[in-house]
């Protein structure tokens, strides 16, 4: 199936309806990056799976708040993101979404820059592609539907309320992968839940925006010195709000910016969501009219395009079986029942507007057991939200590691119906084996011998 072709429109078409009181082998929350990869990877084990979108399109983060950058796949010259991820990408980089990975400086006007390699992608792309994988892979889909409640028996989710713009469904699944970022389900379930600790708040949010007109590869030649001494004087007469001029292009004349910055809100407070997202815009227009008016490349500019929702680094997290931590990332803990790789990079936001930013000496395990709970049997949490201490949640979010948790999710969840739905009963070969045979690296003896011993 390609873009555009007839075939996505017939399967579009032949969709099946769902209907309240319809029950599947899996329902996962929220079609992001993670839950994108763990709808299709599941669907593709031969689960008769329902992804359960807010938004209209799939991607989350990297496509409705423009976070047009797919980092996390490569740790310096390891690539430890295989699998669908990777299919992804190169099925976006196939479709002239993106001219593949390139080496980049992060936040490079900071006076903390970090070598790394990114892939910068055309979100729009993104969202035809991810059509595309989702339509393929026979997969039932609801967009512009957001779960508002979860029903639980005993030990079980049994069912998730969603609200959409017929009315309330109600639709029973014998498994759930929240894949929401925010712990949508496991909060609706009562699963344990860790938030930032009292008297501190979350990682500021960023609205992400569009330029077109610009000359990206004259911005591009000037010097860090020069970026920096801009960056500062943007700062100086409150048209920039922090020092990260982040450019992410999109062909030669389009720019996706990621230089706004809210402090102080939490996405889970409806109330500071709305002033996040008007104080955001305000912020956009004044960071287009400074770079307009003093930065190179930038004097043709015009605003393209605002993401449609504000971009969120930090909310709850769950309270797993395990706990990852900063010292299993940097020290790349061993774990039997790893299920994917992190590359990093650690990268935390802290309150006194600080960045610490720095790349794991090797890519990082991430076992199972972050991303299931004791109370709740049937649940899977991946992405963002999987159960990390504030610090390694910094270094598992970037949307590849994400991506690679959701597949894992999917092979997790898939597999669970031989073992009573029970996610937390599967044998860690079993999973393994499988992540391995879809092209997953699920632990670092997974990596090709030359970088599988540091
Ligand atoms: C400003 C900013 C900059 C970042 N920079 C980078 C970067 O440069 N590179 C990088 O790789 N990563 C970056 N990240 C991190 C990355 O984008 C996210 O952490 C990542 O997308 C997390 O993936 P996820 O699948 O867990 O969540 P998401 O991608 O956010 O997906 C969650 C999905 O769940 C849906 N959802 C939420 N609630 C419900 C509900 N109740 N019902 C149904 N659906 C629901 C959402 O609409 C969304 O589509 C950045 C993040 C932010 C905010």
């Amino acid at each position: 199936m390609t873009i555009g072709s007839s075939e996505v429109l017939q399967r579009a078409g032949r969709l099946p309806p769902v209907r309240s009181g319809d029950h599947f082998d899996i329902v996962v929350a929220g079609g992001g990056a993670s839950g994108l990869m763990a709808t299709v990877s599941a669907a593709r084990q031969g689960a008769r799976v329902l992804v359960v979108e807010t938004s209209g399109c799939f991607g989350g983060a990297g496509t409705t708040s423009m976070v047009a950058q797919w980092l996390g796949f490569y740790n310096g010259e390891t690539c430890a993101v295989g699998g669908l991820p990777m299919e992804f990408a190169e099925r976006v980089i196939a479709r002239g979404g993106s001219n593949g990975f390139e080496n980049y400086v992060l936040a490079e006007a900071t006076v903390r820059p970090l070598h790394l390699k990114r892939l910068p992608f055309n979100p729009e792309i993104v969202k035809l592609v991810a059509d595309e994988l989702v339509l393929e892979s026979g997969a039932s889909a609801l967009v512009h539907a957001r779960i508002c409640g979860a029903s639980r028996d005993d030990d079980r989710v049994t069912g998730v309320q969603i609200e959409t713009s017929g009315g309330r469904l109600n639709v029973g699944a014998s498994c759930f992968i929240d894949a929401t970022g925010d712990a949508v389900v496991a909060r609706h379930a009562g699963a344990p839940l860790a938030d930032v600790e009292a008297g501190r708040h979350r990682m500021g949010m960023s609205l992400v925006f569009r330029l077109s007109h610009v000359d990206v590869a004259r911005f591009r030649a000037l010097s860090r010195q020069e970026k920096r001494a801009i960056a500062l004087e943007g700062m100086a007469t409150g048209e920039l709000f922090w020092d990260v001029l982040s450019v992410s292009p999109v062909g030669t004349s389009d720019a996706i910016c990621l230089m706004s910055h809210l402090d102080g809100l939490d996405n889970l407070d409806p109330n500071d969501l709305t002033r996040a997202e008007f104080i955001g815009r305000y912020q956009v227009s004044r960071i287009a009219g400074f770079l307009k008016r003093r930065m190179p490349g930038f004097a043709a500019c015009e605003l393209a395009g605002i993401a449609s929702h504000v971009g969120v680094r930090e909310s709850v997290r769950l309270v797993g079986d395990y706990l990852l931590t900063e010292q299993d990332v940097v020290g790349a803990t061993p774990f039997e029942d790893a299920v994917a790789l992190g590359c990093g990079p650690l990268d935390v936001h802290e309150e006194d507007g600080k960045l610490r930013l720095f790349m794991p000496a090797q890519p990082f395990e991430i076992p199972a057991r972050s991303m299931t709970c004791i109370s709740v049997r049937n649940l899977v949490v991946t992405g963002r939200a999987i159960s990390a201490t504030r610090e390694a949640n910094g270094a598992i979010r970037h949307q590849a590691t994400a991506m690679a948790l959701g597949q894992a999710a999917g092979h997790l969840a898939a597999h669970a119906g031989a073992y009573g739905w029970d996610v937390r009963a599967l044998p860690h070969g079993t999973v393994q084996k499988s992540l391995t045979a879809a092209g997953a690296l699920p632990s670092r003896g997974h990596l090709p011998p030359a970088t599988a011993v540091s």
